[in-house]
């Protein structure tokens, strides 16, 4: 029987149960035009992929939390000491030193603004979203970057304050785990499994 490939980690390496790969049989692809002569076949290939976070971890692991997590450069001798990172950078690019994590929940919830959006009718492979999906580039007082997410509620404009909400209920540990809408939505129109 076969079950979804687990990691863990222990003693600095992986610990893997469960199936990584599942064999699919091919398909012919045959030419309609020509008698349904042989022209090659399709290769099914489903796979299990290892994705580590690396130092990014604790991103993830707080978004899920109801937190969001930033990070900033304290190294004095930086020029760009005191820069704040969001989207979240383990190292600083300025002077390559790992840079100091902390929690902007309250100046996201106090200071987030739509810097641009994008509406996209249609998605790639694997999209989880319900089209069309409401992109949003969010700007934050005090932040030097812009962070790439997703509106859930309503429709985006240039300026619109936004509030973050997080998958609090099964987080997923990915970045899904964060989405924003309109400020002063009420708790109750929130997505299923999302809360301030
Ligand atoms: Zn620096």
């Amino acid at each position: 029987m076969s079950m979804f490939g687990q990691v863990y980690t222990k003693n600095n390496q992986y610990k893997i149960k469960g199936d990584f790969h599942h064999l699919t049989p091919n398909q012919p692809i045959r030419n309609a035009d020509d008698g349904w002569k042989l022209m090659g076949v399709t290769n099914p290939r489903d796979m299990t992929y290892i994705h580590s976070y690396g130092g990014e971890a604790i991103f993830f692991e707080s978004l899920g939390q109801g937190k969001l997590m930033a990070t900033r450069c304290d190294n004095p001798d930086c020029e760009g000491h005191g820069t704040v990172y969001q989207p979240f950078r383990i190292h600083c690019m300025d002077c390559l030193r790992k840079c100091t994590v902390f929690d902007m929940t309250d100046l996201a919830k106090k200071s987030a603004k739509i810097h641009t959006f994008m509406v996209c009718e249609r998605s790639g492979a694997f999209n989880i979203l319900n089209t069309p999906i409401k992109f949003i580039n969010v700007e934050f007082e005090g932040v030097d970057t812009i962070l790439m997410s997703y509106l859930s509620i309503g429709n985006p404009e240039i300026g619109m304050r936004v509030v973050p909400i997080f998958q609090t209920l099964n987080p997923t540990s990915t970045i899904l785990d964060l989405s924003w809408v309109p400020d002063g939505t009420a708790e109750k129109e929130l997505p299923e499994g999302f809360s301030f």
